[in-house]
C-alpha cells in the first residue's frame, strides 16, 4: 500500500517564531505533499520540502526576507552536517 500520511506538527512562524499547529501530508516516500495551518491566524508558505508557516499579519516582503534567511541557514546547516 502506498498512501499519503497526514501528521499534525507544530511549526513556528518564520518571521516571529509564533507556533502553529500544522496538518502536513506526506507522500509514501516522505515528501511533503501539502500543509494546512489548523490554528487561527497563520498560513503555510508553499515550498518544496518543508512546511513553513507565517502569521497572516506579516506583509509579503517580511515573509520573503525571512524565507531567504531560513534558506541560507538551512543550506549552512546541511553543509555542516556534511563536514562532520
Ligand atoms: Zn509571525
Amino acid at each position: 500500500m502506498s498512501e499519503n500520511k497526514s501528521v499534525v506538527e507544530r511549526h513556528g512562524c518564520i518571521v516571529c517564531g509564533r507556533t502553529y499547529n500544522v496538518l502536513t501530508i506526506y507522500s509514501p516516500d516522505d515528501r511533503l505533499v501539502d500543509c494546512t495551518v489548523t490554528s487561527p491566524g497563520g498560513h503555510c508558505i508553499p515550498h518544496e520540502r518543508h512546511p513553513l508557516v507565517a502569521c497572516d499579519t506579516h506583509i509579503e516582503g517580511e515573509i520573503e526576507a525571512a524565507y531567504h534567511r531560513w534558506k541560507v541557514r538551512t543550506v549552512e546547516e546541511e553543509q555542516e552536517k556534511e563536514d562532520n
